[in-house]
């Protein structure tokens, strides 16, 4: 019987590319007034040093944190980071969350898993202040019987680490009984199967390489509300 559903949250859960798209034309608009600078500067330098910091700290929630790549780009800029960092961070975050609009099968999804007191957690990563505020945001608190991020495990997914946590905060001392819900291949279905967890890949990707006994490819949330508590 299904006792736990993990879930990834960005483009999982909500579309991620309107946000990020609309963070980063705040991003814009805000420099090219206050620092005088192009928009094509801007863009560049943001890729550069988001791909600095990555590069830096590889498979970290660090390596995801939109306040280095704001230091990294007051840095490119000779401006002092300590003084605007954290401003442009929240001119991103404000422009994101702006966008946010949640898959609209998430609550009947969540409403069936608590009719069948089936437990739902959110494996996550990037630093925990930002994935916290995007469930508010999103109105999930209530639903929600564990969070990780990994920040908290100290490993981006795939790492077993940040799946370990999860089935220990949910006091499961076994993979059985629980799936995985995810939107990355590599990261989501990989990790979560390399724990030995069963995986629904919410993808339209055909891939027959992309394939293995412990996943089901479903093409979106709907289709999963349909099939979920089939496969367990
Ligand atoms: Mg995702």
């Amino acid at each position: 019987m299904l006792k736990a559903v993990l879930f990834d949250l960005d483009d999982t859960l909500y579309a991620y590319n309107p946000c990020h798209e609309e963070g980063i034309n705040q991003l814009v608009s805000y420099l090219t007034l206050a620092w005088g600078l192009k928009k094509e500067d801007v863009l560049a330098k943001y890729e550069s040093s988001r791909r600095i910091v990555h590069d830096q700290l590889k498979e970290t929630a660090a390596s995801h944190h939109r306040l280095l790549y704001m230091t990294k780009l007051c840095e490119s800029f000779d401006k002092n980071p300590i003084t605007y960092a954290k401003y442009l961070e929240e001119v991103y975050w404000k422009g994101y969350f702006s966008r946010m609009e949640l898959n609209e099968n998430v609550i009947p999804i969540f409403d069936d898993l608590v009719k069948r007191n089936v437990k739902i957690a959110i494996v996550t990563d990037l630093v925990a202040e930002i994935q916290y505020r995007k469930i508010l945001y999103l109105g999930l608190e209530d639903y929600i019987n564990v969070i990780v991020t990994s920040e908290e495990a100290g490993a981006d997914k795939p790492n077993p680490a940040i799946f370990n946590l999860a089935l220990n905060k949910l006091n499961l001392n076994s993979p059985d009984n629980v799936v995985f819900v995810g939107d990355s291949y590599s990261k989501d279905i990989f990790g979560a199967n390399s724990v030995g967890i069963k995986a629904f890949w919410i993808s339209n990707d055909t891939d027959p390489q992309k394939s293995n006994p412990m996943m089901i490819r479903v093409s979106d949330l709907k289709t999963l509300r349909g099939v979920i508590f089939d496969h367990v």
